[in-house]
C-alpha cells in the first residue's frame, strides 16, 4: 500500500524549456527531470551529474547551469507511492521536455509492463537512439574496436513491443486462434501464446526520416536499413520500403541509393548520404567483419536491440554504452545497462554510460562545447588508464578506482582541460 501521497513540487529556480517551431528553446538554466533509477541507478547518475555540470560550468564560465528536479519512479517510487511510475513524475516529464534517467529495474513475468517500455510509449519517443564507438584504452574482444563508430535508429514503438500479445490457454488467445483458422486458414497450434507484430508506415517513415536528418547534420556517410524483410514482407520487408520512400520523396537532393552509386561506378559527392539495406542476420557478421562500412544504422525495435547489445560489446560493453530516447520534441536520455541490483550500493560500478548519455543530452540541448569536454575528459580519464572494475580487470597496468572516484577524475580533467 502506498505510504505517502505524491506531489511534486519544480524548483524554486531555473526555466523551462520550451518547443518552438524551429526546435527547443532552451534557457541558461533549464530545468531537468532526474530519474535516479534503481540498483546501481542513484550511484551512476550521481557520477554523471557531477561530471555534466563541471563540462557546462567550464565551457560557460559559469553563465550555464543544469536545474536537476528530482523525480520517483522504479522501486523506490513503488515503495514510496505504490506506484513504479506515478502520474505525476510522467506529467513533470513531457512538461519540462527533456530528462536524464538512470536504469530502473523491470520485474521479470506477469505484472508489469517495463517501465522503459511505458515511458517510450506515452512520451512517445520513438527513436532509441545509441551510438557505438570506442574510446581509446576501453578493453575489447576485436582486434580493431576503432573501426566501429556507428548509431542505432531503433524504432521504440512497435514492434513485437507493442505489448499486444496473449498467454496460451487465454479467452482472447483462443479466440485469435480460432479467427486465424476459420477466416484466414492460417493454422496455429490450440497451446499457443499469440503475439502481435505491427509495423506501421508512419512509424517506420518517421524514424528513417530522423536517421537521415542525423546523417546529415553530423555529416555521416550512409544510412542502412535493417530489416528480415525476406522472411516478414509485409513488417520487415515493408520498413525496408518505406525507408527508401522517405530517402527518395523527402531527401532526393541528399541521398542516393547504393544501387545508384554502383550505376554511377561508385562516385558519391561529399555531401550525399548513401542508403543501403542489409539482413539483419548478416548484420550482426557485418559490425563484426566489416564495421568501417556502416555508419548510422536504421531499424526495427527488436532487431536494434539484440543489434545495440552486441555491437556495444565490440567497443568495451554495456558499461559505457550510452541511450537516447528521442521524439519529435521530447527526449530521455540513459545508459544502455540494466539496475545491477547485485552491485547496488558498493560505489564499485562503471559510470560511463550514465556519463556519456549525459554527453548525448548536452548535444541534444545545443550545448556542444560542454558535451564535448566531457566526452574528452572521459576520453582522457580511461587512456591514462583510470578505470572502474569491469574494465580494470581485462587491462595491465589500470588503476582501479570507485564509481565516485571514475566520476572525481573526469570532472579533474574537465578543469584540467580549461585551466
Ligand atoms: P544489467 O545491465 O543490470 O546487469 C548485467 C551485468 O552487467 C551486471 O551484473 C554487471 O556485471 C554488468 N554491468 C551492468 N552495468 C554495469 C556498469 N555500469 N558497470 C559495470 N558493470 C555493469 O542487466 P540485468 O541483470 O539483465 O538486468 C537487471 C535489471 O535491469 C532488470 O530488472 C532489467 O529489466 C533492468 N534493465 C533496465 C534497463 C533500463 O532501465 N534501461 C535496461 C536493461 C535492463
Amino acid at each position: 500500500m502506498p505510504s505517502e501521497a505524491l506531489v511534486l513540487r519544480p524548483p524554486d529556480v531555473g526555466h523551462k524549456i520550451l518547443i518552438a517551431q524551429g526546435g527547443l528553446k532552451v534557457p541558461d538554466d533549464p530545468i531537468l527531470p532526474l530519474i535516479e533509477g534503481d540498483g546501481i541507478g542513484p550511484e551512476v547518475v550521481r557520477a554523471a551529474v557531477q561530471a555534466i555540470d563541471a563540462a557546462v560550468k567550464v565551457t560557460s564560465d559559469g553563465r550555464r547551469s543544469i536545474v536537476w528536479y528530482r523525480v520517483p519512479a522504479g522501486e523506490t517510487a513503488m515503495f514510496r507511492y505504490g506506484d513504479m511510475l506515478p502520474a505525476a513524475t510522467l506529467a513533470t516529464i513531457r512538461e519540462f521536455v527533456v530528462a536524464l534517467k538512470g536504469p530502473m529495474t523491470t520485474p521479470v513475468g506477469g505484472g508489469f509492463r517495463s517501465l522503459n517500455v511505458t515511458l517510450r510509449k506515452a512520451l512517445d519517443l520513438y527513436a532509441n537512439v545509441r551510438p557505438v564507438y570506442w574510446i581509446p584504452g576501453t578493453p575489447s574482444p576485436v582486434a580493431h574496436p576503432e573501426r566501429l563508430d556507428i548509431v542505432i535508429f531503433r524504432e521504440g514503438t512497435e514492434d513485437v513491443y507493442a505489448g499486444i500479445e496473449w498467454e496460451k490457454g487465454s479467452p482472447e488467445a483462443q479466440r485469435m486462434i480460432e479467427i486465424l483458422e476459420k477466416e484466414f486458414q492460417a493454422r496455429v497450434r490450440p497451446d499457443s501464446g499469440i503475439g502481435v507484430k505491427p509495423i506501421s508506415e508512419t512509424g517506420s517513415k518517421r524514424l528513417v526520416r530522423k536517421a537521415i536528418q542525423y546523417a546529415i547534420r553530423n555529416h555521416r556517410k550512409s544510412v542502412t536499413l535493417v530489416h528480415k524483410g525476406n522472411i516478414m514482407k509485409y513488417t520487415e520487408g515493408a520498413f525496408r520500403a518505406w525507408g527508401y520512400e522517405v530517402a527518395k520523396e523527402e531527401f532526393g537532393d541528399r541521398t542516393i541509393t547504393w544501387e545508384e552509386a554502383a550505376r554511377s561506378g561508385g562516385k558519391v559527392s561529399q555531401d550525399q548520404i548513401v542508403i543501403k539495406d542489409v539482413i539483419a542476420d548478416n548484420m550482426f557478421q557485418q559490425l563484426l567483419l566489416r564495421p568501417e562500412e556502416y555508419d548510422v544504422l536504421a531499424t526495427t525495435n527488436l532487431n536494434g536491440d539484440y543489434l545495440s547489445d552486441a555491437a556495444a560489446a565490440q567497443i568495451g560493453g554495456l558499461g559505457v554504452a550510452p541511450g537516447g530516447n528521442i521524439g519529435d520534441a521530447h527526449a530521455l536520455f540513459e545508459p544502455t545497462h540494466g539496475s545491477a541490483p547485485k552491485y547496488a550500493g558498493m560505489d564499485k560500478v562503471n559510470p560511463t554510460a550514465e556519463i556519456l548519455a549525459g554527453v548525448m543530452m548536452l548535444e541534444y540541448l545545443g550545448w556542444t562545447d560542454a558535451a564535448s569536454a566531457l566526452r574528452d575528459a572521459v576520453r582522457t580519464v580511461v587512456s591514462s588508464k583510470v578505470v572502474t572494475y569491469d574494465l580494470a580487470r581485462h587491462m595491465t597496468g589500470a588503476k582501479e578506482v570507485s564509481t565516485s572516484g571514475f566520476a572525481r577524475a573526469v570532472v579533474e580533467a574537465i578543469r584540467g582541460a580549461h585551466r
